[in-house]
């Protein structure tokens, strides 16, 4: 039997909507929750990203400030920017959309953010609060992945949950948070022996490699929850993710189609870790 298609853009929609009731109560409070995205350079997805963000902020009536800053920006100009809207109190949340530009160290910048308005959940202080289980921004796009899970009904506890990819924003937090929901959890790389063998036995499958379409129905359980993370543009223009959305639907219980996923849910966890920034400030 074919896998339900988990609908990320209703999803996302339903929960923007629960989040903007929390901005209006806040903005009766007299206090607007308010977004600061720093670009640095001309990098084309990049601007696509921060274009979505702002306009995400507006559908949700949040204050949003876009900072464009040329290629050529000093590591020092970008610090002393951050360092001035750290201080800024109409903002909650900033981020410096990556990747920066070679000559600008990227950890020093997002030490650089406070750790109160670091909604992308990057800072070394976040990192370790969602490792102890204390999570104060939990990084978006697995903060999306694992709302699209509890929106289906997927239970989480007590199943074998299988990451594959370990990267600093995807992997490893999203690991962190399926552990913290009592998952048995196993990551797995590209130095992985035998993937399939590990894949084949997760009850949540979640994929973040970066490598269009390598699981396939045949690295499927049946009846798992697929989670396909990946963005990749194809050839000939198309998206795809990193699981073979065919062959896997027909295997899995549940999957996320790639556009149409996770995707939409990255945006809309960015806005919710801004007003629960703003609801702290406010608190
Ligand atoms: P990275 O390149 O930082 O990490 C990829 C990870 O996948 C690495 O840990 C790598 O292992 C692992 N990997 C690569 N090839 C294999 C393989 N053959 N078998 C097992 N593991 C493998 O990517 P990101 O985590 O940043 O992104 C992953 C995907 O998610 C991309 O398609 C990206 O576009 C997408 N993405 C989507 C977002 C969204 O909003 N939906 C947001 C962020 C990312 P190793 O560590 O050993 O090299």
């Amino acid at each position: 039997m074919a896998a339900q298609i988990i609908d990320g853009k209703t999803i996302a929609r339903q929960v923007r909507a629960e989040w903007k009731v929390r901005a209006d109560a806040l903005k009766a409070r007299g206090v607007t929750p308010g977004l600061a995205v720093i670009i640095v350079g001309e990098d084309p997805a990049s601007r696509v990203y921060v274009a979505n963000k702002v306009k995400a902020c507006a559908e949700l009536g949040l204050h949003s400030e876009h900072i464009a800053l040329p290629a050529d920006t000093s590591e020092a100009t970008l610090l002393a920017k951050i360092a001035e809207l750290n201080a800024n109190p109409k903002i909650h949340g900033l981020l410096v959309q990556l990747p920066v530009p070679k000559h600008i160290d990227s950890n020093k910048v997002t030490e650089a953010i406070s750790p109160d308005k670091d909604v992308d959940g990057f800072h070394q202080m976040n990192v370790g609060a969602l490792v102890t289980g204390n999570t104060r921004f939990p990084p978006c796009t697995p903060y999306g992945a694992m709302k699209l899970l509890e929106e289906s009904g997927i239970g989480i506890e007590g199943k074998h949950a299988v990451v594959v990819g370990r990267s600093n924003i995807v992997g490893k937090p999203m690991a962190l948070m399926l552990l913290q929901q009592n998952a048995t959890v196993t990551i797995c790389t590209s130095k992985t022996a035998d993937l399939a063998k590990f894949t084949r036995d997760a009850d949540i499958l979640v994929v973040a490699t970066g490598k269009p379409k390598m699981v396939t129905g045949d690295m499927v359980k049946p009846g798992a929850a697929v989670i396909d993370v990946g963005i990749n543009r194809l050839p000939d223009g198309k998206l795809c993710g990193d699981v073979d959305f065919d062959s896997a639907k027909e295997v899995a219980g549940w999957i996320t189609p790639v556009p149409g996923g996770v995707g939409p849910m990255t945006i809309t966890m960015l806005m919710a870790n801004t007003v629960q920034a703003a609801e702290r400030a406010a608190n």
